[in-house]
């Protein structure tokens, strides 16, 4: 492959593009951008704030004094909120409810998507998301819509969660309403919604393992 490239990857919570995503720039020898970070670590800004997530009006204001960056190193990402190392605080419950609001107010949205596409200007890279193939980066040279039961959603997340100690006190079947509610919000809200793009290629891992996933997508890439 030559020039620079992006691989697109869009999909709801849990259906394994992030871990994709990552295999494959690994393969590539690229960089992966979780944009989901971005939007968690605004949630993250909100909840030390004491704002609610959803309250547009006083989220907005806060958003000239806010200062997302990702830096990489050895591959790995990692998220900077206002110059501090966020990366390991983003992960929880709570913040993937905050992230999920945040990121249904337009301003917030138009903010991360610019950072988004000044990334990908320079570097090849796959990029994962909800908004990727039509929004942030519509002419991708690679697209894809990576999905799965939200049973097999639910249970990955569950057991990531669990594996960190973060549950929270939750059972699998709270956990697959949050989810639902989450991938509804994405899906419902006006600004980008969570959408497969006619031209990403749709792949479901409801049975695939990891290394299948990430081999189905370099195949369709030639890589
Ligand atoms: O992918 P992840 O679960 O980390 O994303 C957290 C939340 O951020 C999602 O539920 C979604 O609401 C939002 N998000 C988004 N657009 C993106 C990435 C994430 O709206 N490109």
């Amino acid at each position: 492959m030559k020039g620079i490239f992006s691989v697109a990857i869009d999909g709801p919570a849990g259906a394994g593009k992030s871990t994709v995503a990552k295999g494959v720039a690994k393969r590539l020898g690229i960089v992966y951008v979780d944009t989901g970070a971005m939007y968690r670590a605004v949630g993250l800004k909100t909840i030390r704030l004491g704002i609610p997530s959803d309250d547009e009006e006083r989220v907005v204001p806060i958003l000239d004094d806010t200062d997302i960056s990702l830096v990489f190193s050895d591959g790995l990402q990692h998220i900077l909120l206002d110059g501090e190392d966020v990366t390991g605080l983003i992960r929880t419950q709570e913040v993937s409810n905050a992230a999920s609001k945040v990121s249904a107010i337009p301003a917030v949205r138009h903010k991360m998507v610019k950072l988004q596409q000044k990334l990908a200007e320079n570097t090849s890279l796959t990029m994962d998301g909800r908004d990727i193939c039509m929004y942030v980066l519509p002419n991708a040279q690679y697209k894809f819509f990576v999905t799965a039961s939200p049973e097999a959603r639910t249970l990955r997340r569950y057991k990531e969660l669990e594996e960190k100690g973060k549950l929270e006190g939750m059972n699998f079947n709270e956990l697959l309403l949050e989810m639902a509610e989450r991938d509804k919000r994405d899906s419902g809200r006006d600004c980008m919604p969570l959408k497969k793009a006619p031209d990403a290629i749709l792949i479901d891992t409801t049975y695939m393992d990891v290394e299948t996933s990430i081999q189905t997508v370099l195949n369709h890439i030639g890589g």
